[in-house]
């Protein structure tokens, strides 16, 4: 089997100047764990330009969805925040990653903690029914800077509750908690300051974190991974991985150079 494939862009959304998100065909053959991430791009002078990206769609959709980000002098997103309907895209057969909730222990909460494109992975989490069935609340929480950059904030409010199938369960169970850090907002400020302050818990209303209960995915910038691991540890979370479950489970949305 070759390592790529090429797919047909379907649809295109761009959210702000520096934010947009896609879709397109599937192969038969990709196989994914919500929460994975795959290497996509687009063929530069006969090449393949590719790039690690999470996978926005669930694992049962029959199209595959990307949240990107728009780097103007980045060698990918400068070329691919010009796509187009029918446009052709290349997208890795060989999707991993350690956002997967078979890698977190039980827990009673999930916390899905994310800044920017971060969200993405989590999008395709809230939407697997085996993680309303793995625990009894989830919180998603997104942190952007500008309120134009809550990407998804109507299909969570509006459209996932009602739902045909996730419906009720997303009613139920999930909690969406956006928060806004350059821009007045109802949640306002950074995710660590609003667990430091106890913020986020009492707008909640949930016990502050307690690794006996609560079990945390993290995916954001290099600095909010950083800060939140301490937070977490202080705490006495342990990290999970591939191969041990954990308390909580740690994906960049981006490397810094
Ligand atoms: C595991 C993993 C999953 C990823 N998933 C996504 C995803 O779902 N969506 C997505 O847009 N990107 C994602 N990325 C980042 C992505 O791989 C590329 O870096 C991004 O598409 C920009 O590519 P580029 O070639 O234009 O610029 P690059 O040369 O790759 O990046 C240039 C600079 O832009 C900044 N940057 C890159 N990506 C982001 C971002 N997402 N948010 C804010 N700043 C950024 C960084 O400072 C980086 O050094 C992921 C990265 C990793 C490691």
């Amino acid at each position: 089997m070759s390592a790529f494939s090429e797919q047909t862009v379907l649809s295109v959304h761009h959210w702000t100047d520096r934010l947009f998100s896609f879709t397109t065909t599937r192969g038969p053959s990709l196989r994914f764990l919500n929460g994975h991430f795959t290497m996509i791009g687009l063929r530069v002078d006969g090449k393949p330009l590719l790039r690690a990206y999470s996978v926005v769609s669930a694992n049962y959709e029959e199209h595959l969805e990307f949240l990107s980000i728009k780097v103007q002098d980045g060698p990918l997103t400068s070329r691919l925040q010009h796509i187009q309907i029918g446009d052709t895209v290349i997208v890795g057969n060989k999707p991993t990653g350690t956002l997967v909730i078979d890698y977190l222990l039980p827990g009673k909460r999930l916390y899905l903690m994310s800044s920017g494109t971060g969200m993405a992975p989590f999008m395709s989490i809230i939407r697997d029914p085996a993680t309303y069935e793995k625990f009894a609340e989830v919180v998603l929480v997104h942190s952007v800077r500008q309120v134009a950059e809550l990407a998804y904030h109507n299909y969570l409010t509006q459209e996932l509750p009602r739902h045909e199938i996730l419906g009720e369960m997303v009613s139920e169970q999930l909690r969406y908690y956006p928060t806004v850090t350059r821009e007045p907002y109802r949640n306002s400020g950074r995710i660590t300051d609003l667990i430091v302050s106890g913020k986020l818990f009492t707008d909640l209303g949930v016990p502050a974190l307690d690794p006996a209960e609560d079990r945390v995915m993290i995916c954001g910038s290099p600095g909010l991974l950083k800060d939140l691991k301490v937070l977490l540890e202080m705490r006495k979370f342990k990290e999970g991985n591939t191969s041990t479950p954990g308390d909580f489970v740690i994906e960049r949305a981006f490397v810094e150079q």
